[in-house]
């Protein structure tokens, strides 16, 4: 991601500026006055952390906390404009995990086996923060969230049609079903087990808009096991 520069106008509101414009000025998009924007050298020094030694996903706490930036009002995805509505994200980061036993084949007392289920005590920690959006940038957000639930819908379409057509199918060529059904069993049981290892649950779409946000690509990256629940939309 590209590193983003910002001066702060006399209102108090954050401007966005390129590096290029440096030595000029520019008009706030809030309250329209123009903005002097410093050397090059003095904007690579302002875009620094001011919490360098934080996990990323702390810095999202810290800086939601005190309504810094990000989280300062600023439209999270053009940066060019305040932000009119708020989408509740919340993100449950697997913290800890401590395994009880680990499960496996154990004798029983008649002299047979039986399976026992790894069993483990789990701590998640929630972390709750606002994806923030312009009104432009939200109906932008709100067609891309229609597009992938109608994919969602269109997938679902698609198994019941495949299910459909190997029924037709195995209705007219029942010597090869016991083959197909077999092969098809073997693909579901994979799929099935593949969802054990999905250990970051989050929507494809969702990842974008949240990449705009400073410091939750890194906190995505670096975290082992989350998932993510996206609310609907507030205006505010
Ligand atoms: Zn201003
Ligand atoms: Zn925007």
């Amino acid at each position: 991601m590209a590193e983003k520069y910002f001066v702060e106008c006399d209102c108090g509101k954050r401007v966005r500026v390129e590096l290029y414009e440096a030595g000029t000025e520019k008009a706030c998009h809030s309250c329209h006055k123009s903005v002097m924007v410093p050397d090059t050298i003095t904007l690579q020094e302002s875009s620094g952390d001011k919490y360098p030694m934080m996990r990323p996903i702390e810095k999202i706490r810290r800086t939601l906390e005190l309504g810094e930036p990000p989280f300062d009002g600023l439209c999270h995805h053009c940066e060019d404009a305040d932000a009119t509505f708020a989408v509740p994200i919340t993100l449950s980061v697997l913290i800890e995990r401590h395994m009880d036993h680990d499960g496996g084949i154990r004798p029983t007392l008649n002299g047979g086996v039986k399976l026992v289920a790894a069993a483990a005590e789990e701590f998640w920690q929630e972390t709750a923060f606002p994806l923030l959006l312009c009104q432009k940038c939200h109906s932008e957000f709100q067609s891309a969230q229609a597009a992938a639930s109608m994919k969602r819908k269109l997938g679902l379409v698609g198994l019941v049609g495949l299910l459909i057509a190997f029924l037709v199918f195995a209705y007219f060529n029942a010597e090869l079903v016991a083959l197909f059904a077999g092969i098809f069993w073997l693909i579901g049981a994979f799929a099935w087990a593949a969802r054990f290892r999905d250990t970051k649950k989050i929507e494809p779409y969702i990842v974008a808009w949240l990449n705009d946000i400073r410091w939750v690509p890194e906190t995505l990256a670096l975290e082992d096991e989350y998932h993510l629940t996206v609310e609907s939309s507030k205006k505010f």
